[in-house]
């Protein structure tokens, strides 16, 4: 099965805005076992679009649409459709009802062209869109198979999940087996190191097939199989998952879709911990991640984001010679993250403190090189660690791989304790 997306705006051309819509429906496509093999980009303009379309159809089996579907003048991706299969465009009842709902429930006057947003192609499924206006379709027409969905992706990806998806499971994969997937997420590791360390079992793999891909200082596996029910298909994803589990346990931290800082703060829930941070080169960025998890307040006390000397100092309680002076260590100093972390514990009287001081970059500071971070990591009752890291990229970059890193640190750190407890629980 073969599809193409085509992505209809002028905006998209202009570069004004980025195409994620496509890369959202390439990556839910694969994991439908679907192969994308062309991603189109076309502007609001009749002629072009239908071009795009005859030229997908000489290359895919199922074509999806996004954008278009509004109530402008341009908005143009219905019409031409609807021209290419040769059939007309009528009012869908129940979407304008949904359209005239929306004008009274906000005592807004409904204008001729919102009509545009409940037109139906002719022998089309009508896909209801959950959070806007404009509805979309899918039809089959001559062994090719089309599904028409809205440019924002707040309407784009409900509408897929609730009606494409299930559309194109039953109408287009009929008589396949279904595809069955599963996330293996990774920190402290490089995407080459994994798959060095998998080689042989990426390169022998055949049945799950085993993706692997990194974003934003993450390395994902992405295991599939297609199989008759979800049993089976759980036995063999978990077998390839079991195989890799044991070559890196110190790397996997979770086995579905979720980011570190949840899981960090699931085993803090269950262990009774909590935490504390200081940030200055990431600037508060290891603490947003930590508090965009719901349930976060149980474990995460609070911080402090010491961008300044004078901050690290008054607030850090920071030595002045160990910032400032000839021969200071420094801002960007394994002595500097040290006292970050154990005073930010005891400040927020944490059982965890972690510390982020570092040269983000463009430009060198302290004449310490772009990418030299210390991280600091404090237990209560504990010893305090510091760990020196080299990082390449930009300053994005580098901030986001050194707020992973100690949430990753931290998360070694709490397996082997709560590996310890286990053991304690059995003796
Ligand atoms: P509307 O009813 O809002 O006009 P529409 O279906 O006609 O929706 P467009 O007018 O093409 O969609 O785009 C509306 C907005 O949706 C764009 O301004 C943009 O913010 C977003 N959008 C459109 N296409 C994409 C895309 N391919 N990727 C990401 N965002 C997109």
């Amino acid at each position: 099965m073969k599809a193409e997306i085509i992505a209809v705006g002028t905006e998209l051309l202009l570069g004004q805005i980025m195409n994620s819509n496509a890369q959202f429906l390439s990556q839910e496509l694969a994991a439908l076992g679907i192969d994308v093999y062309f991603q189109t980009v076309v502007g609001d303009n009749m002629q072009r679009l239908k071009q795009a379309i005859h030229t997908a159809e000489d290359r895919a089996d199922l074509i999806i649409f996004t954008g278009g579907l509004g109530p402008t003048q341009d908005d143009l991706t219905k019409d031409a459709l609807a021209e290419v299969l040769d059939r007309s465009l009528h009012i869908d009842r129940m979407a304008m009802d949904h359209v005239e709902r929306f004008f009274k429930e906000r005592s807004r006057p409904m204008t001729e062209n919102n009509r545009k947003q409940a037109l139906s192609i002719d022998g089309a499924t009508p896909l209801p869109n959950e959070t806007g206006l404009a509805i979309g379709n899918a039809i089959s027409q001559g062994g090719k198979h089309y599904v028409v969905l809205p440019g924002p992706p707040s309407e784009m990806k409900p509408m897929f999940f609730s009606q494409a998806k299930p559309w194109i499971m039953q109408q287009v994969l009929t008589g396949e087996m279904p595809i069955y997937s599963k996330m293996l997420k990774f920190a402290g590791i490089g995407e080459s190191a994994l798959e060095t360390e998998l080689m042989d079992l990426i390169e022998g793999q055949n049945d799950p097939t085993i993706a692997p891909y990194a974003k934003e200082g993450e390395v994902t596996i992405r295991l599939s199989t297609k199989a008759a029910s979800e049993l089976e298909a759980m036995k063999k994803l978990e077998s390839v998952e079991n195989q890799i589990k044991d070559r890196l346990p110190n790397h996997m931290y979770a086995s579905e879709d979720q980011p570190i800082e949840k899981v960090l703060i699931d085993m803090m829930t269950e262990q009774g911990l909590t935490m504390g941070a200081a940030e200055s080169c990431t600037g508060g960025l290891l603490m947003q991640g930590i508090t965009s998890i719901p349930g976060s307040a149980s474990v995460f006390k609070g911080g402090i984001v010491c961008y300044s000397n004078e901050m690290k100092e008054k607030l850090l309680n920071v030595p002045h010679d160990m910032l400032e002076g000839e021969n200071a260590p420094g801002a960007v100093s394994a002595e500097t993250a040290r006292v970050l972390a154990e005073q930010v514990r005891m400040i927020t009287d944490a059982d965890y403190g972690l510390s982020i001081t570092g040269v983000a970059g463009p430009g060198y500071s302290e004449r310490k090189p772009v990418g030299l971070v210390y991280l600091g990591l404090s237990e209560r009752g504990g010893e305090t660690v510091t760990y020196e890291l080299n990082l390449k990229g930009n300053r994005q970059t580098i901030r986001k791989r050194s707020a992973n890193t100690i949430l990753y640190y931290l998360w070694l750190k709490l397996k082997a304790r709560g590996g310890e407890r286990k053991e304690n629980h059995e003796q």
